[in-house]
């Protein structure tokens, strides 16, 4: 195929390189440029030529996407859409496409991660014996992670990559997840109360929304009855910080480890950040060298598959099979 035969417009991205997009661009003869623009008028001018877009954070607007006549599709770095008018994209027959799983592997693993710090204390360790106490007596207890078990609120991606691996540590895996009619192999479902109640271990991994923020509350800290070790890589909002402090300070709770918060950064006065049993990390479950790579190759080839005729691995817009401006072989759908 021909260089430049189709032309893929980045709308903005903070990856710096675009290696991996080019690369898979130029397979199918597609011409890739990084425009960086974020204004309705910079999006139109430097997208309107263009028959697929790549997008990060640019706002892309019913306004925009009627300035494009050529663009049959929108691939988005990761998860969320929420910077694409769906509703437009649809009306106007664009695919708008995503990458949900490219960091099902780090997450799982910043969980586990979390769990084994906080129940072999390693960080609180650390750092006594660099300020000069070598005394393991200033951690008992410690208790053995095999024959615990491990609850999970939210059964998906995530949680089943969390599930298998805790497995291999002789850890019981039960769930929480309305939505599953039945737990996946070696998960046992359970209504909430019951997951609160048995586990020694809690890990959220439901996607945040109106009936999941401040799922954990004051009202679930009080059900806890074995003193769990609480783990959020999911979404900050999901946990109320004031109550799972007040929690900690109370013992009902033993430890947290959160990756992410209600409010990132924090501000300097929350009181987790003060906490010895609390570990936290900057909101980097989603990241290694791998997983950014895996994710611009993934958005790109979402692009080239529409453009090539074939329906791409992830669609969000599903309502839009059968009116597509794209030409799809229905083999391909
Ligand atoms: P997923 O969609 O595969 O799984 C989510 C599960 O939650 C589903 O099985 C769903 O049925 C269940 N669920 C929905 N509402 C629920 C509720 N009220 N109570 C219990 N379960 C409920 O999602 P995933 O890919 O496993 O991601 C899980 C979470 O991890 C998401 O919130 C995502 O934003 C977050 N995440 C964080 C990072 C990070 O860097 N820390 C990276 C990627 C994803």
């Amino acid at each position: 195929m021909q260089p430049g035969h189709y032309r893929i417009v980045i709308t903005d991205c903070d990856h710096g390189s675009t290696e991996e997009e080019k690369a898979v661009s130029s397979l199918v003869g597609a011409e890739l440029i990084l425009a960086q623009v974020r204004e309705e008028e910079d999006l139109i001018r430097a997208c309107k030529e263009a028959d697929g877009l790549i997008n990060q954070y640019a706002l892309l607007t019913r306004k925009v996407l009627e300035g494009l006549p050529k663009c049959k599709v929108i691939s988005r770095y990761g998860v969320g859409v929420d910077s694409v008018d769906l509703k437009a994209a649809t009306d106007l027959g664009i695919i708008v496409a995503n990458v949900p799983d490219y960091c099902m592997d780090e997450v799982s693993n910043q969980t586990i991660a979390m769990i084994l710090t906080l129940i072999r204390k390693t960080a609180f360790f650390d750092r006594k014996v660099k300020s000069n106490q070598w005394d393991f007596h200033l951690g008992i207890p410690i208790y053995r992670i095999q024959g615990k078990t491990l609850g999970l609120i939210g059964s998906g991606r995530i949680g089943l990559e969390v599930a298998k691996k805790i497995s291999a540590f002789g850890v019981r895996v039960i769930a929480f997840d309305p939505y599953l009619q039945k737990g996946p192999e070696g998960i046992q479902l359970m209504d909430f109360d019951t997951v609160l109640r048995e586990s020694d271990f809690i890990s959220i991994h439901c996607p945040l929304n109106e009936s999941t923020r401040h799922l954990m509350g004051e009202q679930a800290f009080k059900k806890m009855a074995k003193k769990p070790i609480l783990i959020n890589t999911s979404r900050g909002p999901i946990v109320d910080e004031k109550a799972l402090a007040q929690a900690l300070a109370e013992g009902r709770v033993s430890g947290a480890g959160l990756d992410v918060l209600e409010k990132e950064p924090p501000d300097p006065e929350n009181p987790l950040l003060k906490m010895e049993n609390v570990i936290l990390s900057p909101h980097v479950g989603f990241y290694s060298v791998e997983s950014i790579s895996e994710l611009k190759r993934r958005t790109a080839e979402n692009v080239s598959a529409v453009l090539t005729g074939k329906w791409p691995r992830s669609v969000v817009n599903q309502e839009v099979k059968g009116k597509t401006r794209a030409m799809i072989s229905p083999a391909k759908v």
